[in-house]
């Protein structure tokens, strides 16, 4: 049950005066939803201040002009074409009201000859003659003071003017309760908030434009207030994922010390770290939710591998899911040399393996004949079942929601499960969009990488290029040829890239060039890629469909077509493709000219970056986080008042405080904790906080 002094915030938004149900259809759309409180939470985005009331005779043109004027004399034009004006006057001087749209009754009723009346608008001069345009506001004489103040500008859309937000948000505001005080005072303290109530009243009465920009201690509480409730609520359901019981994984470590002993590299300190973190967690009664960072070739199959390895010591079963077939076949290839050598069985599940082969499959992966069994998402969509299966390692391509992940964890046997990103994720993402999970990072490569000569060539120049390109496949190099992004349609992204194969193939041959585009049938893709893998084509023509992952150890160039088209998290991904550490790879960005100031700062930071955290920051900032994880959204919209990077300061200390209140206070009976339930209840967590009680 919702508390009751949450309720005038809850009320629906057509028990405010003045919104009709001609109009809440408009509202509700313009500050996404239909309660109170939603309507509270559409801030003002800018200010206008009419305090500004010179006498007429002094009054100058440019500013808004806000007094109490008489009526004078009409002038109504012969034409509807020519404006409707109104002289006025006040003890000085005086001003013409021009009306463009006009209705002679309208005009006479509000402005009648010899009326006094208050006015607000913007002062013109014409000829050396005070004019306005239409005046935002004709009132009555005792509206002068009401008016003459700092109006608040809201954002709006088509039929909500400010003056309705104004009038049912006063109404709102007026009805606004004083609610418990749900933050840690010594921080309140800290930041200079004001509370709820104060920080809510400030922001929708800014007496300046300073006070609509996000840093103000009132926009910055009410944006706590609402991170607190998001981090909160996540910190939830981690704990609630804690209370499930899960499989107790901890194996004897035999299968992983031969694993380390025939592997042919020493792991990294931040490899080391992670396994560590990662058997700690599987070690719990729990069930685990663990999301892997790390960036393009800092050895995540390795971590994942000897994870797995813990299970398949405790006699339980492991699967690797990988995003496509392509994919989970190249893990297969390089898992099962390693399985090989330790006498584990290993096998692929995909699409493509039918009729017989596969129902014996499946018959030895029930019987449990089979330790790790690796392929795509039609894993867990199938038929298949296993014996015992205790470990999933998700290798994701930011495919699976966080109710996805909770609806993955809840099937069969609750496995552990380790997601692995293939793109660095900034940690603002990290909070907002994997809150729910426990989180590793590898934040080391492998030492002794060469790093990749990065350039960036205008279009212009292409010649240049394939002249350097063919010097490299004559002395043995493979390249990677990726064609530009379209905006518009796959369609021409397709056309392009065939266009660009075409020319390619003259330049080289055809028996030398390949291409892969995403209408291609899976089979198809393999195809070329096996020809490029084994060397059979040198140069592989691309869309951005590439698939990111794929290991072509020969392949040390890579040429990107309209590089300021793409997303740096995206560039670092393909260029991560060609990084083979040992021998120089070279990756030339080829931009369009001219190039805006952002689009060549973009193209400089990956020129002097390697560092994929660095880059998907740069990214977030100049793109949002939407093209980082793959989606259209930028990945924030969930938050209403918190902006974010702007409040990501508050998003970590937000992060830290609900850790610190769950530890103290996990069924939040404390003073404060009871009034954080009103702060989950008021951003609608309140689901969460159900769930959380159930489980
Ligand atoms: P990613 O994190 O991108 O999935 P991989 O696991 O594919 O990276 O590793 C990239 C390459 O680096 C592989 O060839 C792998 O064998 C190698 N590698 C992994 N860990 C190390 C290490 N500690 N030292 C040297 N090479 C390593
Ligand atoms: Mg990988």
């Amino acid at each position: 049950m919702r508390p009751e002094i949450l309720n005038p915030l809850f009320s629906p938004l057509t028990s405010l005066k003045g919104i009709g149900s001609q109009y809440l259809r408009l509202i509700s759309a313009l500050c996404n939803g239909s309660r109170a409180a939603d309507l509270l939470w559409h801030l003002p985005s800018s200010i206008v201040d009419r305090r500004y009331g010179a006498p007429l005779s002094e009054a100058k043109a440019g500013n808004i002009w806000t007094g109490l004027i008489r009526v004078i004399r009409h002038e109504e034009p012969k034409s509807r074409k020519q404006p409707y004006r109104i002289e006025v006057e006040d003890e000085t001087g005086s001003l013409t009201l021009n009306f463009f749209k006009w209705y002679p009754g309208v005009l006479k009723k509000n402005l009648p000859e010899n009326g006094l009346r208050v006015i607000s608008g913007k002062l013109e001069s014409f000829n050396g003659h005070l004019q306005m345009n239409h005046p935002d506001y004709i009132g009555l004489s005792d509206s002068l003071e009401k008016l003459q103040s700092i109006e608040p500008i809201y954002p709006l859309c088509a039929g909500v003017s400010n003056k309705l937000v104004l009038r049912v948000m006063s109404e709102a505001l007026a009805r606004l309760p004083h609610l418990p005080e749900w933050q840690d005072a010594s921080f309140v303290k800290q930041q200079n908030f004001p509370s709820w109530y104060e920080a809510l009243y400030q922001a929708h009465k800014p007496q300046s434009i300073a006070d609509t920009l996000p840093q103000v201690p009132a926009r910055r509480r009410l944006a706590y207030d609402e991170l607190l409730a998001d981090q909160l609520a996540l910190a939830m359901v981690r704990a609630r994922n804690k209370k499930q019981a899960g499989h107790v994984l901890a194996g004897d470590g035999l299968l992983r010390r031969r694993f380390l002993e025939i592997l042919e590299f020493e792991l990294t300190n931040a490899q080391k770290r992670v396994l560590k973190e990662i058997a700690a967690d599987m070690a719990q009664p729990y069930t685990m939710l663990r999301l892997l960072q790390g960036d393009v070739g800092s050895g995540k199959t390795a971590v994942a591998f000897m994870s797995m390895l813990n299970a398949v010591e405790c006699r339980r079963q492991a699967a690797l899911m990988a995003p496509t077939e392509i994919l989970a076949k190249q893990h297969f290839d390089t898992l099962s040399v390693w399985a090989g050598a330790l006498g584990i069985k290993i096998a692929l599940l995909t699409g493509a393996i039918k009729g017989k082969k596969r129902m014996l499959l499946l018959e030895k992966l029930a019987s449990g004949k089979i330790d790790i069994l690796i392929g795509t998402h039609a894993l867990f969509t199938q038929s298949v079942s296993f014996s015992n299966l205790a470990f999933v390692v998700i290798d994701e391509q930011h495919r699976f929601g966080v109710n996805q992940r909770l609806s993955l964890s809840a099937k069969g046997d609750r496995p552990d499960i380790l997601v692995m990103t293939a793109t660095p994720i900034p940690r603002t993402l990290v909070l907002t969009q994997y809150g729910d999970m426990d989180y590793s990072q590898i934040d080391e490569l492998p030492k002794g990488r060469l790093p990749v000569d990065t350039r960036v060539v205008p279009l212009s120049k292409s010649d240049e290029v394939v002249a350097g390109l063919k010097r490299k496949i004559e002395s043995g190099s493979r390249a990677y040829w990726v064609c530009p992004l379209v905006e518009e349609t796959q369609k021409s992204d397709l056309a392009a890239a065939r266009h660009r194969f075409e020319t390619l193939c003259q330049i080289f041959g055809a028996e030398n060039v390949g291409l892969v585009h995403g209408k291609m049938k899976d089979k198809e893709k393999d195809a070329v890629m096996e020809r490029f893998k084994k060397g059979v084509i040198k140069l592989l023509v691309a869309t951005t469909v590439i698939e990111v992952g794929v290991n072509v150890p020969e392949a040390t160039v890579m040429i990107i077509e309209h590089a300021e088209h793409f997303g740096l998290a995206q560039l670092h991904q393909l260029r991560g493709r060609i990084k083979r550490g040992f021998e120089a790879s070279t990756c030339i960005l080829l931009y369009g000219a001219p190039l805006s100031e952002t689009a060549r700062e973009r193209l400089n930071i990956m020129k002097k970056s390697e560092d994929g955290f660095l880059i998907a920051e740069k990214d977030l900032e100049l793109r949002g986080g939407g093209e980082i994880l793959g989606t259209r959204q930028s990945g924030f919209e969930n938050f209403r008042l918190a902006q974010l990077p702007e409040h990501k300061d508050l998003l970590f200390a937000a992060h830290k405080d609900a850790e610190l209140v769950l530890n103290m206070d996990k069924n939040l009976q404390t003073p404060r904790g009871q009034a954080l339930k009103l702060l989950l209840y008021l951003f609608e967590k309140d689901e969460t906080t159900k769930t959380y009680k159930a489980g």
